[in-house]
């Protein structure tokens, strides 16, 4: 994976990916522990990715012009209500997506780590612990963290993950530590963090429905070459279950290909690794 974070260097340079995002920092003081709170913020910064009017223009490749390709993302999981669902879904269609996972010790935990593999979707570190206030305060405690799920989830699935979601993404402005120094530290252990730059909306306050969770999607999906799309797989979000058939259906009958993310996939970053020495 090491070689794969120079691969997306020239979509960073066309200026996909624009990096500065202006997010309230109101956790930083008071801590970030839940994740309904965390999820919020997760939106807010997806909606706020940066994407420039006539970026893909500036490229030279019309937009359209090429295949979209599409990753489906879901985060904070496995969830006990909702990952079996999700994988059913996901095996009907034929599509692979990707997990971004936190650390859970019970039986059943493992067993859906274990079928997320078996399945061919791709097996991403989220954080263990997903305690903003635990791992973002240094760099000692985030590599931990990840050390501890790194190898948490090879033990269980005997797959080591190289690609890494942030909690509340690289962007985020609710770390007590400046967030180049994690980025560093991953660089360092060629492991390859994606962003998001197609939000569902489906950690915001607002309760979309899963209808307009679809649209939300249809409505960005279409500004990218490359589209991640930031879902979430937790036992209260059962709409954003209820919105991936029909937001498969609408993705694949507008051409897109949906891929899960791997050494190929162009990495989307609010802050670019190639930005940090
Ligand atoms: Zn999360």
């Amino acid at each position: 994976m090491r070689k794969d974070v120079t691969a997306g260097f020239p979509a960073w340079k066309r200026g996909l990916l624009v990096g500065v995002i202006g997010l309230a920092a109101v956790g930083a003081a008071a801590g970030i522990r839940d994740r309904q709170i965390e999820g919020g913020r997760e939106m807010v910064m997806g909606d706020a990715s940066g994407e420039e009017e006539g970026a893909e223009s500036r490229s030279g490749v019309e937009p359209g012009a090429e295949t979209k390709k599409i990753a489906l993302t879901f985060d904070d999981g496995p969830s006990d209500a909702n990952t079996n669902r999700i994988l059913d879904i996901l095996k009907e269609k034929n599509v692979k997506a990707t997990f971004f996972v936190i650390g859970q010790e019970d039986g059943e935990s493992k067993e859906l780590y274990q079928r997320i593999v078996a399945e061919g979707h791709t097996l991403g570190m989220h954080s263990f612990s997903h305690k903003y206030n635990v791992i973002y305060e240094s760099l000692e405690a985030f590599s931990e963290d990840m050390a501890h799920l790194q190898s948490y989830l090879a033990e269980v699935t005997g797959v080591t993950p190289e690609i890494l979601r942030f909690p509340g993404g690289s962007s985020n402005q609710v770390s007590n530590t400046d967030m180049k120094e994690f980025i560093r530290f991953l660089k360092e252990k060629g492991i390859t963090y994606y962003d998001w730059n197609v939000a569902s909306g489906d950690a915001t306050s607002h309760a979309y429905t899963p209808e307009e969770l679809v649209q939300n999607v249809m409505n960005d999906v279409g500004r990218y070459e490359t589209s991640i799309v930031l879902m979430h797989d937790s036992s209260a979000k059962s709409g954003t279950v209820e919105a991936l058939a029909p937001m498969i259906d609408q993705l694949k009958e507008m051409g897109a290909e949906l891929l899960p993310i791997d050494e190929n996939t162009t990495p989307i970053q609010q802050i670019p690794a190639d930005s940090v020495d």
